[in-house]
């Protein structure tokens, strides 16, 4: 049978529908995708109302992705990058923390912030630098326990874990326990490490917009 015989649907044009559609095209398929909404997207979409850019949820792209690197052209997605570090709001105070190695500006803030001990200022910098050295395939096969755990094992202060790692990831894992495999814990935070959190210029929407326009024999 010749490929163009072959009928192939695919369920949902968010970016998971939108890449399988990628990959069957350079495959020599012509899938066809069926979405209840409107538009393509899915979960990342941008609204534009009276002028402003909203995003439903707060998503950021993190650059460092390799299958992100793979699919995406990141030039015309006119990136625009956050600084490497997080602000964090406590006892009606603002401190911000981060990566004073990728970014000297943050180094005064996040030695003096009263976020976390000395010892915990110490051990991030340890575990930056060992999933540095980690391969994502080395993570992946790792032996897994919760990230709570695994954050304890490492010995942070509950003062870290609280105040900085449970409110951070908990917006990554839309979980507020740290129950989430360790394994996803060392891979986002790894991609933190070697890459920016950035977004599109036009929004979050204009990567699955991206990804929709490069498709050539998709209906
Ligand atoms: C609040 C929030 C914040 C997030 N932040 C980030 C972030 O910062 N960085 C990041 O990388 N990821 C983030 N994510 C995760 C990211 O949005 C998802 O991983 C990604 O969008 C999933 O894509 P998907 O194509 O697998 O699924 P979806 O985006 O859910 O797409 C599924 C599509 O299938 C369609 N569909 C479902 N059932 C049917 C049906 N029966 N018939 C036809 N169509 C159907 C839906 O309408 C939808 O368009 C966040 C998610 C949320 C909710």
């Amino acid at each position: 049978m010749d490929k163009q015989d072959y009928k192939i649907h695919i369920v949902g044009a968010g970016v998971s529908g939108l890449i399988a559609a990628t990959v069957l095209e350079q495959n020599g398929f012509s899938p066809i995708i069926i979405e209840a909404t409107d538009r393509v997207g899915g979960r990342v979409k941008t609204d534009k109302i009276n002028g402003y850019q909203l995003d439903q949820g707060f998503q950021v792209l993190l650059t460092a992705y390799p299958a992100a690197q793979k699919y995406l052209d990141y030039k015309s997605l006119e990136l625009q990058h956050f600084l490497p570090g997080a602000s964090i709001f406590k006892n009606k105070k603002q401190e911000v923390i981060g990566d004073p190695l990728r970014d000297t500006s943050l180094l005064f803030s996040t030695l003096f912030s009263s976020i976390g001990s000395f010892l915990d200022k110490k051990k991030k910098l340890k575990l930056n630098t060992r999933l540095k050295n980690k391969t994502i395939d080395q993570i992946f096969s790792d032996k897994e326990r919760s990230t709570l755990s695994y954050l304890k094992a490492l010995d942070f202060s509950e003062s870290m874990i609280n105040d900085f790692f449970k409110p951070f990831f908990s917006g990554i894992f839309l979980e507020d326990q740290l129950e989430t495999s360790s394994r996803m814990f060392e891979f986002v935070y790894k991609m933190f490490g070697e890459g920016s959190a950035a977004l599109p210029k036009g929004g979050i929407e204009e990567i699955p917009k991206q990804l929709l326009q490069k498709l050539e024999n998709t209906t």
